[in-house]
């Protein structure tokens, strides 16, 4: 268990940010309204989905009002307009990870993009096709997860194993909040097929040690999938450093629109693999004996795609790159540093996760003894702060902490010190509130 012991902050660390907050907020159109009778809203909640800046919203709404037509079809202007502004996103988004176009599949979000995989590797089994089956899985064959993944990248492979008989197993976690890979040489072994991972956990924040996995996994010839739906909108990721075979991300997360998603595959991968979904715009001949298919990307691309979502998502990357990814990882880390010190200076408080900075991100689960965190998220959402409570789709995690569920606090680029500070003087009236003060707390 963690219990981490809740200590005092040795003075506020408050660094400069590296963002120019108060510039960020004026693109967010949503950060001029009020919450709970004319509160400033605190929106600490970007780890379940990111606010949309202008620009995002004026690519999708310009795409609507001046190009919209199904991409890849028609004999119209207007088609290939949207064909242009399609692929175009799709060639930005790629240079963003470092990724060439082709590998770049766009799906409805990181779920989708998990279980495309997953279903493509059981479809492999019984492909017609002999170049499909190569990365088949099958009975006697493993898939590698970790305790800390999110129900995306958990429940797919669970699935997986159900219907091809192969076995799933994972990697635990440390009392402070890291994988344990003190036996990975043996949970990676030549049965395994595939190792997902996430990069950066959503509920404990932790910022996970890719090398040895990826070096392991290679070792025994096995694929490896990175989850990046947190990592991806924080930090700079890049798929050759990575090292990965699959790389997976939500736009919504990233600034970006509900309904689009990434996966990145190696193309030599992806070649190799059947679709999951059929229909289409994926084919090449269809015949009613039996149909081929396009390659890569498209393959996995079946039906009219989201495309004034993928037109915003390619302005949400450009925003992003005109902040810098590393200045964005800066600035969460900044007030990471300083939300945990305040978080962990109240009494009563326990932080479920690393309790530092280190190789860590800012996302802070943390507990408030003596009161339920649905409690402790309805008090901060009449101040006006926004945060998420519960098992956030990781009930692995809170079982392995032993505790029922936690509040979680997620930063980005419109986040600020004051932020943080509305936070923690929420979670002091929460402790009011219900009568658990401070003293009595720590009693
Ligand atoms: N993985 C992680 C680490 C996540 O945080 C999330 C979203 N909470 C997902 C996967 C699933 O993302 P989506 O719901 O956008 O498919």
């Amino acid at each position: 268990m963690t219990q981490t012991v809740s200590r005092p902050a040795a003075g506020a660390q408050k660094p400069p940010l590296p963002l120019d907050v108060e510039a960020i907020r004026a693109d967010f159109p949503i950060l001029t309204r009020t919450v709970r009778d004319g509160k400033r809203l605190v929106y600490l909640d970007s780890g379940a989905t990111s606010q949309k800046p202008r620009s995002v919203l004026d690519a999708e709404r310009d795409f609507y009002e001046n190009h919209n037509a199904a991409p890849h079809r028609g004999a119209h202007q207007l088609a290939e307009e949207a064909t242009g502004l399609y692929e175009g996103a799709r060639a930005r988004i790629a240079e963003f990870i470092s990724a060439a176009v082709e590998e770049v599949v766009f799906t409805r979000n990181t779920t989708d993009a998990i279980n495309t995989v997953a279903y493509a590797l059981s479809n492999a089994a019984t492909a017609k096709e002999p170049s499909f089956r190569r990365y088949a899985v099958g009975q006697g064959d493993e898939i590698v997860v970790t305790e800390m993944e999110h129900h995306a990248n958990l429940v797919p492979w669970q699935q997986l194993c159900e219907r091809t008989g192969a076995t799933l197993r994972w990697l635990g976690l440390t009392d402070d909040g890291r994988l344990d890979l003190s036996d990975l040489g043996t949970v990676v072994n030549e049965r395994t097929r595939l190792v997902a991972v996430t990069q950066q956990s959503n509920i404990l924040g932790t910022i996970n040690p890719l090398e040895p996995i990826v070096a392991r996994a290679r070792e025994v010839g096995a694929l490896v999938l990175v989850d990046g739906a947190q990592s991806v909108p924080h930090q700079p990721v890049d798929v050759a450093t990575l090292g990965a075979d699959f790389l997976v991300f939500s736009g919504h997360k990233m600034l970006g629109p509900t309904g689009v998603g990434v996966l990145w595959g190696r193309y030599e991968v992806l070649d190799a693999l059947p679709p999951f979904m059929t229909g289409g715009s994926m084919i090449e001949v269809v015949r009613m004996e039996g149909s081929t298919f396009m390659p890569p990307p498209q393959r996995f691309e079946a039906g009219v795609p989201m495309t004034a979502q993928v037109v915003g998502l390619g302005a949400a990357v450009d925003y992003l790159q005109a902040l810098g990814m590393d200045r964005v990882q800066a600035h969460e880390e900044a007030l990471t540093g300083y939300a945990l010190e305040q978080l962990q200076a109240i009494p009563g408080v326990t932080v479920i996760g690393p309790p530092d900075t280190v190789a860590r991100g800012g996302a802070i689960s943390f507990t408030v003894e003596g009161i339920h965190p649905h409690d402790v998220g309805q008090v901060l959402d009449d101040l006006g702060i926004a945060v998420r409570v519960g098992h956030h789709c990781a009930w692995p995690v809170v079982r392995r902490y032993g505790v029922p569920a936690t509040t979680r606090a997620t930063f980005y680029v419109h986040t600020g010190y004051d932020d943080v500070d509305t936070l923690v003087e929420g979670v002091r009236a929460a402790q009011r509130f219900f009568g658990v003060t401070p003293e009595e707390a720590t009693a």
